[in-house]
């Protein structure tokens, strides 16, 4: 059962801001990647290992970020098929409170603490 306090359209325009914004910020941090490797060809060794480690970040933070794009479109299916802020485990409302702390929440508090999330 849904909560009817649950607002598909309101939390679609959310997931669809924030799947913008993601995609925004991820053509930002491509351009400071190619930054990055041009600096590596032209410097010495120590801020060759920054750039290495600023790679590194960089390959963190696009990972978190691809995680969160499927996290998005997953939620976004959700209000599709109409059982968005269903708990994907217990079939229990998600409370509205979860749900706009994190749009993308598919389990409860309840299966979020058992499964360490
Ligand atoms: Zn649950």
């Amino acid at each position: 059962m849904s909560d009817p306090e649950i607002n598909n359209d309101t939390f679609k325009e959310k997931l669809l801001k924030l799947r913008e914004e993601l995609i925004a910020s991820d053509e930002a941090s491509r351009d400071s990647t190619k930054a990055v490797m041009l600096d590596q060809s032209a410097v010495g060794r120590l801020s060759r290992m920054d750039a290495m480690q600023g790679q590194a970040l960089s390959l963190e933070v696009k990972r978190r970020r691809a995680i969160r794009l499927d996290r998005i479109a997953g939620a976004l299916q959700r209000i599709e098929n109409d059982n968005f802020g269903d708990c994907l485990k217990c079939d229990e409302a998600i409370p509205l409170k979860r749900l706009n702390f994190d749009p993308t929440a598919f389990l409860c508090v309840q299966c979020a603490e058992k499964a360490g999330q």
